[in-house]
């Protein structure tokens, strides 16, 4: 399988040679470049912004781990299918919890410095889904602040990594046997690398984290835009589990105009003991789960939507007033930072929350070993769907994810390299060429994508709903070709190439979503209202149409 359509982009102008080629640096990103650099292979990581521009530095309740006395791996493993609703790989969730408490101890390895108790060991929260307190976290609640600064240190200190950042890249280059050969990118800045270009590599690893940018409201920061799952696609990949996105339940509510990136409160304040209140004070997650406030995610979000529309309230409140003036400084910094600069106390007020995007829990189809369909094309972390968390990520397992799979990457790059099954591969150019060219949509197309998700694709969908945004999408399909036709196309540029991934990732997130009819995990329709495992306990696998460069989803065989 090659490379069958391509974002419009000028021909490449420069070329570097690498081993490996990791995009981006996140969690997932540096731990595979830094672990394939033990193996004496040559690596490069292109990232789009700066090194810590991701999701993983805003990471703020931890990551779990069953390191705690009298925890297994064992009843991690049980509560990650139980948020999964029926659609986790087991073996996948199997290899994450047992090689989890490793993971992180090679991370502490590393550099990152986890909160300790006065005996020096690390000091454990609980979060929803959680039947034991089991997250490990850092500066009380900026984890992933922490896990990034040490490993863009560790990074930064070997001088054999290549790190390109300000980069984009745009589309996978392949050999005549359609095994991944390097990839395009254009590089924002001056130089001899200025503009397009093109890396060649023995392998490809795609580390670009989520696309909450599809939706108006999100907790990802603007560079988490679905470009890796679109990039996947173009290049014949399958893409799986996309209908699942986890709507966060307690987002900072900032009024009904807030767009892009939104302040999270972090599950550990539920976890530490704050309720969720309606405008009356009533504690409406009790009664409704045996975990109350800390039930699955999915069953969080969905309460308070439906109190929100009960009440024709635009969002509901949590009350952490009772940790006190200490607890909130000394176990939620950040949080309480963040909640007064926007003029909220949590010591004396009630916290405006409402659920917003967050998590993706589908992604590139991989095996155990990070392997995509593509061959020579890897994916890890948040872009990647390995298994392990079928419709409903459970709470904390993503950085962990993030590393674990990036370390089985690297082991098996590492493998191939010894036994000699990684050879430099030449740029089929011909096939590049042959690629069809997908016409760009103008910049402003990004604002209507997230509204017509948002409306259509969001905590509630229903067939009308989805029919009506992907109307909507496809209408902005048609319009840029037709600018395209009328030779009058948008200039290729980060915001139009940005503006395209969205565009196709929210087109195959509806395909999936709209032909999933029932309710499971963080996908709720409306008009569907059951878990239906006769016909639905199974993954929708989506890929391009090669004719139309349209995604089609299609249920797994059962
Ligand atoms: C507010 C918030 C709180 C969270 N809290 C937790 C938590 O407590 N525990 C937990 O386990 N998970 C948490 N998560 C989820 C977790 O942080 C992410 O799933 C995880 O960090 C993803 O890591 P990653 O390496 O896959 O991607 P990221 O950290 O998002 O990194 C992606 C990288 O890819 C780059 N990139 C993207 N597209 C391109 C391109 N075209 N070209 C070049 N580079 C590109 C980006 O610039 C970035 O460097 C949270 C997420 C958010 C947003």
């Amino acid at each position: 399988m090659s490379v069958t359509h391509r974002l419009t982009a000028p021909a490449p102008g420069w070329t570097a040679t690498t081993d490996v080629v990791v995009v981006g640096s996140g969690v997932a990103g540096l731990t595979v470049a830094l672990n394939v650099r033990k193996a004496g292979l040559r690596a490069t990581v292109v990232t789009k912004a700066m090194l810590d521009d991701g999701s993983t530095r805003w990471a703020q309740g931890g990551i779990a781990a069953a390191l705690g006395e009298g925890d297994t791996p064992e009843q991690h493993l049980d509560d990650t299918l139980v948020a999964g609703a029926g659609l986790c790989d087991e073996e996948a969730v199997r290899t994450l919890v047992t090689e989890g408490p490793d993971a992180v101890r090679h991370l502490i390895a590393t550099g990152a410095a986890f909160d300790l108790d006065a005996e020096g060991e690390i000091l454990l929260t609980r979060e929803g889904g959680h039947h034991r307190r089991r997250i490990a976290h850092a500066g009380g609640d900026a984890t992933g602040a922490e896990i990034s600064r040490a490993l863009v240190s560790a990074v930064r200190s070997d001088p054999g990594l290549e790190l390109i950042e300000h980069a984009l890249v745009l589309d996978l280059l392949t050999d005549a046997e359609g095994h991944a050969a390097g990839l395009t990118l254009h590089v924002m800045g001056e130089g001899q690398r200025d503009g397009v270009g093109a890396i060649r590599a023995r392998a490809v690893v795609l580390a670009t984290g989520g696309m909450g940018q599809v939706f108006s409201a999100t907790t990802n920061p603007a560079v988490s835009t679905g470009d890796g799952v679109a990039l996947a696609l173009r290049a014949g990949a399958e893409v799986t589990d996309l209908e699942f996105v986890q709507f966060h339940p307690t987002v900072l509510w900032l009024g009904p105009e807030a767009e892009g990136q939104q302040p999270l409160v972090s599950e550990a304040v539920r976890g530490e003991g704050a309720h969720l209140v309606d405008a009356e004070g009533t504690r409406f997650m009790l009664g409704q789960h045996e975990l109350a406030e800390l039930a699955p995610r999915d069953i969080v979000a969905k309460a308070i939507t439906r109190q929100m529309q009960a009440h024709g309230a635009e969002h509901m409140y949590l009350d952490g007033r009772h940790f006190g003036p200490e607890m909130w400084a000394e176990r939620f910094p950040t949080i309480l930072a963040s909640c007064r600069s926007h003029g909220i106390d949590p010591v004396t007020d009630l916290i405006p929350v409402a659920p917003a995007a967050h998590y993706a829990s589908g992604g590139i189809r991989t095996d155990l070993l990070g392997r995509t369909t593509v061959p020579g094309l890897y994916a890890c972390g948040e872009v990647a769907c390995t298994g392990v968390h079928g419709a409903n990520r459970l709470a904390s397992n993503s950085l962990l994810e993030g590393l674990v799979f990036a370390e089985r990457i690297a082991a098996d790059l590492t493998a191939r390299h010894t036994a000699g099954e990684l050879p430099e591969r030449a740029v089929d150019v011909a096939a590049t060429r042959a690629a069809q060219s997908v016409p760009l949509p103008a910049p402003e197309a990004r604002a209507e994508i997230q509204r017509l998700m948002s409306t259509g694709a969001g905590v509630l969908r229903s067939a009308a709903s989805m029919a009506a945004t992907a109307a909507g999408l496809a209408r902005l399909g048609e319009q840029a070709h037709a600018q395209l036709a009328d030779e009058k196309p948008a200039d290729p540029r980060v915001e139009t190439w940005e503006a395209a991934n969205l565009h196709l990732v929210a087109t195959a997130l509806v395909a999936a979503a709209a032909q999933r009819e029932e309710t499971r995990g963080c996908h709720w329709r409306e008009d569907f209202p059951e878990r239906d495992d006769a016909h639905w306990q199974r993954h929708l696998i989506t890929t391009l149409a090669t004719a139309t460069g349209t995604p089609v989803s299609t249920p797994e065989e059962q």
